[in-house]
């Protein structure tokens, strides 16, 4: 293998710059990487801005502490790896709620994910049905086995509980319905202990006591300062030449490696390297895949994600109630799918002048149609919304920005898990040096993306004949 290595990595999203500083840190001495980012900044969904003078998330908001074996979370490990452990702070105010006909009830404690472990803790707002959920001899889920969340939900506790409390918390993170989404890939800690326990309570008991949480233990931290600080922070750290505006089009296998093709098809530039990480999106990902492995693409292609929309706002010393926000079942017949109380649930934030961050989101899977609508309108909408729901007149904003996020959360469904691995064999085994990272294949979530971004940067240097050092 010529030296110094050359590794591109594609797409300058979390999962790719995690690659890059792990490539750096486990790479031999002088190993050339360049991230190529199609867009104007890196960061992908980590976005921090600005509104009335403050930084705000106009992307991702905060990170699980933990990984679902108990463990640090790579996203911690990365921020502490990068020097900004000590800018991790977390919720001053934690609970949150759920819009139930129209008014608010706080989210009940014991669940995972909204499945319950303790069906007497729900029941200020679902009533679980009565007695479905019997030992019936065997596991839950079979060995190999997968099954959309709701199904598995509505089987055992009826529909109130998937409605009420599972659609909303798990449609928070995915933008997606409990009917359509894999067990296997959104719960894996569920995943495993329903191959075992032969209850949903005691699979979802078996699963809270693998990982048990130190009391008062914190789940979510974020960054003072913003999550665009660790996507800074990470550039630097990568020693990593960075190409913005440099969409990689096409890659072809030559002898030695890869040929990318980059930038505008009037003016396009070959690059020669050794190796590449694949941390896009799946759609761009089989497009780049189509020519190198068709197969793989197809397989890979086949996600589809959901479109949402952030519409944040700065209002003037609105009452808010003393919670981090709420969170909206698609039973209420509101375009909200969740708010958040920046402002309350984040103590750096606050402000002496009493001016609230208010942030909602707005689109769920299947519903793209409400996203067509102009920011005003979507705007005016989130306002009345939210000043229904929490029953009082919220003041004018003072300051608002609404963020699209397009095409940007993947929709797993039953069986993604078994066709990604069969995906990834076959990759692997037809060209060991492009590797894919991200949320396209692994999960969303920061942690997990950063996992996947390092484990991708350690199957290249194993590819490439080196040795983690
Ligand atoms: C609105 C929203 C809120 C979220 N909130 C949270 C949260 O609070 N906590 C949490 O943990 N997770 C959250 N997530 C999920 C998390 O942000 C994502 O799972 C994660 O950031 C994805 O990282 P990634 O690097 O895999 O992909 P991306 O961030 O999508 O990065 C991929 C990059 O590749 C670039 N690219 C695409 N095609 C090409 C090409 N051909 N050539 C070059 N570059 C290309 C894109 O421009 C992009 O920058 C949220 C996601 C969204 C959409």
């Amino acid at each position: 293998m010529r030296q110094p290595w050359r590794v591109a990595v594609v797409g300058g999203g979390i999962a790719g710059l995690a690659a890059a500083v792990r490539l750096r840190d486990s790479a031999p001495a002088g190993t050339e990487i360049t991230v190529y980012e199609q867009s104007g900044a890196l960061g992908g969904k980590l976005r921090t801005g600005e509104l009335a003078g403050q930084p705000v998330e106009f992307g991702a908001e905060s990170f699980l502490m933990r990984d679902p074996a108990g463990a640090e979370s790579a996203a911690v490990a990365l921020a502490r790896r990068l020097g900004l452990g000590e800018k991790i702070v977390h919720p001053t105010v934690g609970q949150a709620a759920l819009v139930i006909d129209g008014g608010l009830r706080p989210i009940p404690g014991g669940t995972l994910v909204g499945v319950p472990g303790d069906l007497e803790r729900v029941a200020t707002v679902a009533r679980p049905a009565a007695d479905a959920d019997t030992d019936g001899g065997r596991p839950l889920v079979g060995p190999d086995a997968d099954v959309s969340v709701g199904a598995l939900v509505r089987s055992r506790f009826g529909n109130e509980v998937v409605e009420r409390l599972v659609d909303p918390m798990l449609g928070g993170v995915y933008a997606g319905r409990a009917d359509d989404l894999s067990l296997v890939t959104t719960m894996p800690a569920l995943a495993r202990t329903a191959r075992v326990e032969h209850t949903l309570v005691g699979a979802v008991r078996a699963a809270q006591a693998a990982a048990p949480r130190a009391p008062g233990a914190p789940v979510f931290g974020t960054l003072a300062g913003g999550l665009s600080t660790l996507v800074e922070a990470a550039v630097t750290a990568s020693g990593a030449t960075v190409r913005r505006d440099a969409a990689v089009r096409e890659l072809t296998a030559t002898e030695t490696g890869w040929r990318l093709t980059v930038g505008p098809t009037r003016d396009p530039e070959l690059v020669d390297v050794d190796a590449v990480v694949l941390a896009v999106p799946a759609r761009p990902a089989a497009r780049l895949l189509a020519g190198p492995a068709p197969t793989v693409a197809a397989g890979v292609g086949a996600l589809d994600y959901a479109s949402v929309a952030l519409v944040t706002m700065a209002l003037p010393q609105p009452r808010l109630p003393e919670l981090s926000g709420f969170l909206v079942p698609s039973t209420e017949g509101l375009l909200i799918k969740a708010a958040t109380f920046f402002t309350t649930k984040w103590g750096h934030l606050r402000r002496p002048d009493g001016l609230a961050v208010v942030r909602a989101s707005v689109g769920r899977y299947g519903e793209e149609a409400h996203l067509q609508r102009p920011d005003a309108d979507l705007a005016a909408t989130v306002h009345r919304e939210l000043s229904a729901v929490l029953g009082t007149p919220l003041p004018a904003p003072v300051d608002g920005h609404v963020q699209r996020w397009g095409g940007a959360l993947p929709q797993y469904t039953p069986g993604h898990a078994d066709r990604l691995a069969a995906a990834r064999t076959a990759l692997r085994a037809a060209h060991p040096t492009l590797v894919l990272a991200g949320a396209g294949y692994d999960g969303v979530g920061i942690p997990v993306c950063v996992r996947s971004g390092e484990t991708a940067a350690e199957e290249i240097i194993t590819a490439l004949g080196g040795s983690a050092r």
